[in-house]
């Protein structure tokens, strides 16, 4: 069901399903999205301090009076704060904004070169404050996360990635099973793109869901916690509607067959922002 976790490699329990508030704006738009979220059950929310509606995201969570403890709350760092290395400003910032004592998850968002390594020892620092539950990372690929291993101290609760099936990456889903890094999926819907393939529309007509229920439901099964986005309510529960049924083996191989390495967003190896 919708309180299903999963249990990250430092104890944390998270929930498989979560609610993405990128693109939704800040004020009335992302309380409302948020208010909603809730309402309906989900009780995981995963915001960034570029996305610029901490402030909003952190209204609607206490107008729920839902204990905060019962919230999972994700948050980033963002690119120009870890260039000017001010990490921990940032993160401090980021907790004012969204009017709380602690986040339950810090990441990095992006792998800036020169400085992510260097990151790391501050969100360790951030985490041994118990002001974060767990740290991890962003569109981190094999070599970025192998730095990060590197270091040989903390190992990332989670890697957060954009993820779907025309970007399967089982090379990196592997290495991640291997070291108990947790897959997280960004642009799990394909930013919306995913009701536009048939193979997808085939097997939803098959379980009387939807593309959308289809996919999240492939997240599941390959262990990768999933924050679909919506500002719409029925979609917003739509998105939940993905506990009570399973694809079977071939199914989920149709799935991953789809994939051509295609992205909708920047390639974390070769990005400029
Ligand atoms: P998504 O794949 O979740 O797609 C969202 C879009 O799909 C919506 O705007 C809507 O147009 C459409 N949609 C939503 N529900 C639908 C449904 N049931 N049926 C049909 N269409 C539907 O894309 P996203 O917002 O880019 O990603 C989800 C979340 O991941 C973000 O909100 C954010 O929290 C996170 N994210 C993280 C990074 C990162 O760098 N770490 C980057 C992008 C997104």
């Amino acid at each position: 069901n919708l309180n299903s976790y999963t249990t990250l490699n430092n104890g944390l329990k998270m929930p498989w399903l979560g609610f993405g508030v990128y693109q939704i704006e800040d004020g009335n738009e992302v309380q409302n999205a948020v208010s909603s979220a809730l309402k309906l059950g989900y009780r995981s929310i995963d915001t960034a301090t570029v996305y610029g509606n901490e402030i909003g995201v952190g209204k609607a969570i206490k107008e729920s009076g839902i204990p905060r403890e019962d919230i999972f709350l994700t948050t980033k760092v963002w690119n120009d704060d870890q260039r000017k290395n001010r990490t921990l400003a940032a993160f401090q910032e980021s907790l004012k904004r969204l009017d709380t004592d602690y986040v339950d998850l810090y990441l990095i968002h992006w792998p800036v070169a020169g400085c992510y390594q260097k990151t790391w020892k501050v969100m360790e620092e951030i985490y041994k404050s118990g002001r974060a539950k767990a740290i991890g990372v962003s569109n981190f690929l094999v070599p970025h996360l192998q730095d990060i291993l590197n270091l040989n101290t903390i190992v990332p609760s989670i890697n957060q990635m954009e993820f779907h099936p025309y970007l399967v990456q089982p090379e990196l889903l592997n290495f991640c099973q291997n070291h108990h890094i947790q897959m997280e999926a960004w642009s799990p819907l394909m930013q919306g793109h995913i009701v536009d393939v048939p193979t997808v529309q085939n097997i939803a007509k098959k379980y009387k869901k939807t593309p959308a229920q289809i996919v999240l439901r492939w997240d599941l099964q390959h262990e990768v916690i999933t924050i679909p986005k919506s500002a719409n309510p029925n979609r917003i529960i739509e998105n939940t509607q993905i506990f009570d049924f399973e694809l079977s083996q071939t199914e989920m191989e149709e799935l991953d067959a789809l994939d051509q390495s295609k992205r909708f967003g920047p390639d974390p190896a070769n990005f400029d922002f």
